[in-house]
């Protein structure tokens, strides 16, 4: 349940369980098997335990493979985009809340989540906590600044234990307040204040389960002996699952890097310097990102597995914006990457290309990865292009791209006839601070079910809070 080490580092496995002699036998498994199988190695739950969570995490999914893999043209397509917010990012957080659920009830403890987002994983981090006991969610927003289905994915989201914050301020505003927040260890501590950003490491976990169910379902499918993964990639949480799936064992000749052009970690991987810039807005907002939380995971395995040295390196990067490997960390000395960049024209014209020739809608997101892809094809390794959203979720996107509105979901079309709960406050980190103080769970708290606030359900409320 900790995000973050003690000391300001991530945390990783002391070791990578090596299951090369395995994927025969696990060819054939269903999503929620071969899940407990991955998921077993890095976990002393008790197996019924962690079968019961896992099936309770996927079942919500909206088709019986969780993440289908479809030949589109000279791709294919991993749909990542079945569960209850259309992201992939359901497939970690659906099974996070289950997991710190669970651990929670073990040691009759309690949560409170507070997040910052700027769009989708606010979304899947509260479908993930609705309705669990012994949690509270707090999610803020930047009131109006985010696109509206993302607001509605939240705000219409009414049980008791969700609390949705639209800040009076910008995505930056919101951030500060929450890394002030989370800089009081004493408030910290006194409320149990959690975290469920990406550099969770159950989180990177719970997706490392499709990178073996899509290759050993395209290997058997195709009789090839080694795939590509070509991932839209933001904060490097989705393509580090990737990467310790190849570490496993998972033959993985190729896993394809693909950025819109916030590209620092494309030209990483081609020029060999991690070198901030500043964050430009895109048809793909979720990999609008310049600092990538999960980048450190994967240097320390570049630096030899030395934390010393990694260390200095993040102090130095901190410091003066740019990394430097002294091998030169070209994309050559770790032949596993290639990396390439799909900007605003080639997101459109990539959506464009699919709906004419495949009849295939691509969210934007999908369209970078698949754009770069397409680039690094290869006559003997199939490549699986990672789909991350469902395309209805950027409808704006896609009509740009084909004159028309194609992009549709009945469970997007509906949000606007739901209800919505959301407070408005403002930017200022005391405000914030008494909201939660006064609606958290408490450690001692006899009943931590989600039953105490007392508002009405199923009700409009817009309850300006003031200082
Ligand atoms: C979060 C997200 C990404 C980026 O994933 P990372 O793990 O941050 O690299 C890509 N596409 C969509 C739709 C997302 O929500």
């Amino acid at each position: 349940m900790t995000g973050l080490a003690r000391d300001g580092g991530l945390l990783l496995p002391e070791t990578f369980p090596d299951v090369s002699d395995r994927l025969a036998a696990w060819s054939g498994l269903s999503y929620p098997e071969l899940a407990r199988e991955v998921m077993a190695l890095y976990t002393d739950l008790p197996a019924d335990a962690l079968a019961e969570l896992i099936d309770r995490s996927y079942a919500v999914f909206r088709t019986p493979e969780v993440t289908p893999v479809v030949p589109v043209g000279p791709i294919h397509v991993l749909e990542l985009f079945h569960g209850p917010t259309l992201a992939f990012k359901d497939l970690a957080l659906q099974w996070l809340g289950h997991l710190f659920a669970y651990i929670l009830e073990q040691e009759a403890g309690v949560l409170n989540i507070v997040g910052a987002t700027s769009g989708d994983t606010g979304s899947a981090a509260i479908s993930g906590v609705r309705d669990k006991p012994r949690m509270r969610i707090f999610v803020m927003h930047p009131r109006g600044r985010i696109s509206p289905i993302q607001e509605r994915q939240m705000t219409t989201v009414l049980d008791d234990n969700v609390f949705n914050l639209a800040v009076e301020g910008t995505f930056d505003d919101c951030q500060g307040i929450l890394k002030d927040l989370f800089k009081d260890l004493d408030f910290k501590d006194r409320y149990v204040l959690g975290a469920v950003n990406s550099i969770n490491w159950a989180r990177v976990l719970a997706q490392v389960v499709y990178y073996f169910h899509a290759a050993l379902h395209v290997m058997r499918a195709t009789g090839a002996g080694r795939v590509r993964f070509s991932v839209p990639t933001g904060n490097f949480g989705d393509i580090f699952a990737g990467y310790v799936a190849a570490r496993m064992g998972l033959p993985i000749a190729r896993l394809i890097l693909a950025t819109n052009e916030n590209d620092i970690l494309a030209r990483f991987f081609r020029e060999g310097e991690y070198r901030l810039g500043r964050v430009m807005p895109t048809l793909s907002p979720s990999m609008d990102i310049q600092v990538a939380s999960n980048f450190e995971r994967y240097l320390y395995y570049r630096v030899g597995e030395d934390p010393a040295r990694l260390s200095a390196l993040m102090e130095d990067f901190a410091a003066t914006g740019t990394l430097h490997l002294d091998d030169g960390a070209r994309a050559e000395r770790d032949g596993r990457f290639a990396a390439g960049v799909g900007d605003t024209q080639a997101t459109l014209d990539t959506i464009r290309m699919f709906a004419d020739r495949y009849d295939y809608l691509l969210d934007p997101h999908s369209a970078v990865g698949v754009h770069v892809g397409l680039e690094h094809l290869d006559d003997d390794e199939p490549t699986i292009c990672l789909a991350t959203a469902h395309p209805a979720k950027f409808p704006d996107a896609v009509r740009r791209a084909l004159g028309r509105d194609a992009a549709h979901h009945p469970v997007i079309d509906e949000l606007q006839h739901l209800p919505t709960r959301c407070d408005t406050l403002d930017a200022d980190p005391a405000t914030v601070r008494r909201y939660i103080e006064r609606r958290a769970l408490h450690p001692e708290s006899r009943n931590p079910q989600p039953n105490t606030r007392d508002q009405p359900r199923g009700t409009t409320i817009h309850d300006h809070e003031t200082a």
